[in-house]
């Protein structure tokens, strides 16, 4: 079954919105086994509206609209497609009803414009918006259906979990498409394809593999399509055993995870707790392990030491270091990540220093240079590496750097 999301407003085609509507339903339809064709972003002007109702129309069955609900001049959606499909707007009494209880609850007076969030193309089905004003709809006519939500992205997640999703599986009788999802790090994406070549070579038809890379790290998603036969996911898991014998030591989950909340098990499991002694990320390594829910069990703190002075104060490195081997080096990380060992109270401590550039490069150490050290009670482990793609994202890259480092050291170490 085929769909084609339409998000509608200038504000999209402008580049002031990111359009994270569609990555949402386009995951959410792909999870029903629905297929979309197209995704297309229309302009709020009528004529391009209706142009490109009529195109999806002769493409798909489902068009899935969201933007355009609200009661502005420019928010068109609703009128457009009542025009379109040649139905008169009727007031729907519910929809007024909670319109009317919303502006009470906020203690503010109601405009016509809001009166008229509550009129809807006749024949619909209102598709109610316990989060907002605008209802969410969905008409049949012949065999297309189009769903209208409103572009506001919880009011829209809410609609389409609560009503869409349900709707679309009853209506069409589907058979979810399964997915698993393996966790990767340490090994490029054409690595890693090599690796397993012969492995994707034998998926059965109806089982695909996709490469999803992002900095650092590269997420395998196996996405299986119904075939008929029973148990379709224990098929999918009976797969894994031959994977993990190609490229088990990149693998650090098998669920879609990310890395510092298998980190966080693993420091848990071992009872141990971690610092972190940051130069050039700034914090960033602490920002990430923070982002965990529950990460007060085992993350102590970070000691921010950009400063020369401040490494040596604070995480007690060697004047000596620093004149020999400068800041960005092994030995002062070894020693950052030590010291914070010993100063922080943890039985783990890692450590970054960088020359994030733009500026700051020399011939000996260009910009890119990064050293990272990981100090466990097994001992302490450092590397440097040069890799300048932007202040950004060289930061971006040294925090996953570090942290796939630790990963594998705390698993080398429950191994
Ligand atoms: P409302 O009735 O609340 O005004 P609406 O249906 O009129 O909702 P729009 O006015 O089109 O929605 O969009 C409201 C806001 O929702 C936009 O300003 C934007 O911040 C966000 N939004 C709209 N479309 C998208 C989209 N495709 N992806 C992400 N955010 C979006």
């Amino acid at each position: 079954m085929d769909v084609e999301i339409m998000t509608i407003g200038d504000e999209l085609l402008y580049g002031q919105v990111v359009d994270t509507n569609s990555a949402f339903m386009g995951q959410q339809l792909g999870r029903l086994g629905l297929r979309v064709r197209q995704i297309t972003s229309v302009s709020d002007r009528a004529d391009e509206l209706v142009a490109a109702l009529d195109q999806a129309r002769a493409r798909v069955r489902v068009i899935l609209m969201t933007g355009g609900l609200g009661p502005t001049k420019d928010d068109l959606t609703k009128h457009v497609l009542a025009r379109y499909l040649g139905r008169a707007l009727e007031l729907h009494p519910p929809t007024l009803a909670h319109v009317e209880e919303i502006f009470r609850r906020f203690n503010r007076p109601m405009l016509d414009v809001n009166r008229q969030q509550a009129l809807v193309p006749a024949g619909c089905q209102v598709l109610p918006n316990a989060v907002g004003t605008a209802p969410g709809m969905w008409l049949e006519d012949g065999e297309t259906v189009f769903i209208s939500l409103p572009g506001v992205p919880f009011e829209m997640k809410k609609l389409m979990s609560d009503e869409v999703l349900p709707r679309l599986q009853t209506k069409f009788k589907l058979a979810p498409i399964e997915h698993v999802v393996i966790m990767t790090a340490g090994l490029g994406e054409s690595f890693l394809a090599e690796k397993i070549q012969d492995w994707e070579a034998a998926l059965p038809a109806n089982i695909k593999l996709a490469y999803l890379p992002s900095l650092g790290s590269v997420r395998l998603r196996l996405t299986g399509a119904p075939d008929g036969l029973p148990e379709l996911r224990p098929r999918m898991l009976a797969l894994l055993p031959e994977l993990r014998a190609r490229i088990g030591s990149y693998i650090f989950a098998e669920e879609d995870t990310p890395l510092e909340v298998v980190l966080g098990r693993l420091l848990l499991e071992k009872n141990y707790h971690l610092g972190t002694a940051e130069s050039c990320t700034g914090g960033a390594v602490a920002q990430r392990l923070t982002s965990v829910p529950g990460c007060s069990a085992y993350f102590r703190g970070s000691i921010v030491a950009y400063d020369n002075d401040l490494k040596m104060s604070l995480l007690g490195v060697q004047a000596d270091t620093l004149a020999a081997h400068g800041a960005v080096s092994e030995a002062t990380v070894r020693e950052m990540a030590e010291g914070a060992r010993a100063r922080l109270g943890c039985e783990v401590a890692l450590a970054t220093s960088g020359i994030a550039g733009p500026g700051g490069g020399t011939p000996d150490k260009p910009v890119g240079t990064t050293c990272i050290a990981v100090s466990t009670p097994a001992g302490t482990v450092s590397k440097l590496f040069v890799v300048d793609r932007g202040r950004a994202t060289n930061i971006e890259y040294t925090s996953q750097v570090v942290l796939q480092q630790l990963w594998q050291q705390l698993k080398g170490a429950a191994e």
